[in-house]
């Protein structure tokens, strides 16, 4: 039998990336300059930092946000479907390429929550207040949640046995179970998803996204502050409102 495997946090990867913040202040130039400048793609050069700051910091202030569109990056994400059903309503500009229940067998991995994660909403479903339950409901939860995805993974298993077709086998599976996907979108487009799927009480707009995808937010994050570091501060610092 295959062994299941229970994770409690998506992992999401980097891939691949073009652009830096050079290139953000390359792209507005040539509005001024003309072809000329368009050729302009000098790596970010440390003695430019405050001249790249200041314009970057205009263009987010004042919502120019074409200039943030001459990049990408692709990350690897590895997370319950749940959280792919939140991830794949940002439509602008994202790309995604997910595996197939119809053409491979799903992984027998699957989401339990961790002891840390808030179990309790003591807000309101606008505006959650997520406290810790008690570690014998946390224990009860992932109990049950463990019996369920071995159950619904056995009967997986059994309908490839008797020779049904994937695309149908899988039917039995729950959301918690672990897909993995590509997903690839220019620094505009992913602030925009970290400004809605990121809690931040500072925020000028402050978003409640759920825990696992904000979990995984968290990490794009990590990875556009090390890519793009002046235009993530200046992001920050307009109160994460994406230009
Ligand atoms: C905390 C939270 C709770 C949520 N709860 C729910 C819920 O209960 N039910 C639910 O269905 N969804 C829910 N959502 C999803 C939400 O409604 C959006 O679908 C999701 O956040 C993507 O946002 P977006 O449309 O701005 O992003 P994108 O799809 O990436 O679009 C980016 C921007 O492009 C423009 N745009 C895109 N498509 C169009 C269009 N067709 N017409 C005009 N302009 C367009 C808009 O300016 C938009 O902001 C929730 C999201 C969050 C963060």
């Amino acid at each position: 039998m295959t062994e299941i495997t229970f994770k409690t946090t998506p992992e999401v990867t980097l891939v691949d990336y073009h652009g830096s913040d050079a290139s953000i202040v390359a792209a507005a130039r040539v509005s001024v300059a003309g072809g000329e400048e368009a050729q302009y793609l000098e790596h970010l050069n440390v003695a430019k930092t405050k001249e790249y700051r200041g314009l970057i910091n205009y263009l987010m202030t004042h919502r120019h946000g074409t200039p943030f569109e001459h990049n990408s990056i692709t990350f690897r994400v590895a997370a319950p479907i749940f959280v792919f059903r939140e991830w794949h309503r940002h439509r602008v500009p994202w790309s995604y390429n997910e595996e197939s229940g119809r053409y491979k067998q799903l992984d027998p991995v699957f989401h339990i929550p961790g002891p840390a994660r808030p179990l309790i909403n003591v807000g309101t479903s606008a505006r959650p207040q997520m406290v810790p339950g008690s570690f014998e409901q946390w224990e009860k939860l992932r109990a049950e949640m463990e019996e369920h995805y071995i159950l619904a993974y056995r009967s997986y298993e059994r309908s490839l046995a008797a020779g049904i077709t994937k695309e149908v086998a899988r039917e039995v599976l729950p959301v918690g179970i672990f897909s993995t996907m590509y997903a690839t979108a220019n620094l505009r487009g992913i602030l925009h998803f970290l400004s809605l799927r990121i809690h931040d009480p500072e925020a000028k707009f402050v978003s409640y996204p759920q825990y696992e995808i904000q979990q995984a937010a968290q990490q794009v994050e990590n990875i556009v502050k090390k890519l793009f570091p002046i235009a993530y501060s200046c992001y920050i610092d307009n109160g994460r409102v994406a230009p």
